[in-house]
């Protein structure tokens, strides 16, 4: 009796309808949002090493986009907007992303013992993986009084849509030195502005032009107010810290992974 066949489709569903990792939940470093990360697959992953090898900055950005929409979602399952998203949490996902696509503990990374010279590979393990939280400076909330209380910001960090505005404001405007655009970057740090009435908050909603054009009259005390704020924050987001111990003269061994090293893996 002949066997039922099955075709290419058929087994492409039964591979697809197979959960094979179970999704993620992962805690936003910067927002702490609640992301549900999927596994990723071989094609996705191969795509995003062609850019890299072409060393192409923006074709790797675009690329990041094109996975966490793939394969991130919001809590109620939602798709996210990649572009709303600051360069840590573009990381920390890529990150959990890969780490959530295989069993870690195949993928080895070769490290030199700073003491003995003597070269290993050490299995990755997800205890490597560290992620620490933004929070803002001891004594700040994250707004800055300006103008003599008059005027109230918001201060935050850049997300790609913001970091893609400034560059096209920095292009078309044609600045070249580091002051000018510096102010473009504050600039874009100035999330609500608010003018304080009475006891009441009035939101002014500003373009970016108009953000420079407004930073730019401020007195220099008020701005550095706020690059004050910026300087006061503590480093944030993921980190990948290899912590062994040499094989052959047990040194204490410690290595920073790369992000992008991590995801080719
Ligand atoms: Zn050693």
């Amino acid at each position: 009796m002949d066997k039922p066949s099955m075709s290419f489709s058929d087994l492409k569903k039964l591979y697809a309808t197979t959960k094979i990792f179970q999704d993620k939940k992962v805690e936003l470093c910067y927002s702490n949002d609640i992301i549900q990360v999927k596994s990723m697959k071989v094609k996705d992953k191969k795509e995003f090493l062609k850019c890299v090898e072409l060393k192409d900055d923006e074709q790797i950005e675009k690329n990041i986009d094109v996975l966490i929409e793939k394969y991130c979602m919001d809590k109620n399952g939602e798709p996210i907007n990649p572009k709303k998203l600051v360069e840590n949490e573009r990381q920390q996902l890529l990150v959990e992303l890969r780490a959530n696509s295989s069993d870690l503990s195949t993928v080895t990374i070769p490290h030199q013992c700073i003491k003995c010279q003597h070269i290993q590979e050490f299995p990755l393990k997800t205890d490597y993986i560290v992620v620490n939280n933004f929070k803002n400076p001891e004594g700040y909330d994250g707004f800055i009084d300006l103008a003599k209380d008059r005027i109230k910001v918001k201060l935050g960090q850049l997300n790609r849509q913001d970091n893609i505005d400034v560059g096209e404001y920095i292009k078309n405007a044609k600045l070249t030195n580091d002051h000018d655009t510096k102010i473009v970057f504050l600039a874009a740090t100035l999330k609500e502005i608010y003018i304080q009435e009475d006891d009441v908050s009035i939101p002014v909603d500003l373009k970016i032009a108009e953000k420079v054009a407004f930073i730019e009259n401020f007195n220099l005390n008020d701005l550095e107010k706020i690059e004050t704020y910026f300087e006061k924050i503590e480093d944030y987001g993921i980190k990948i810290v290899l912590k062994e111990k040499c094989q052959k003269c047990g040194e204490d061994t410690q290595e920073d992974i790369n992000v992008i090293r991590f995801f080719m893996n």
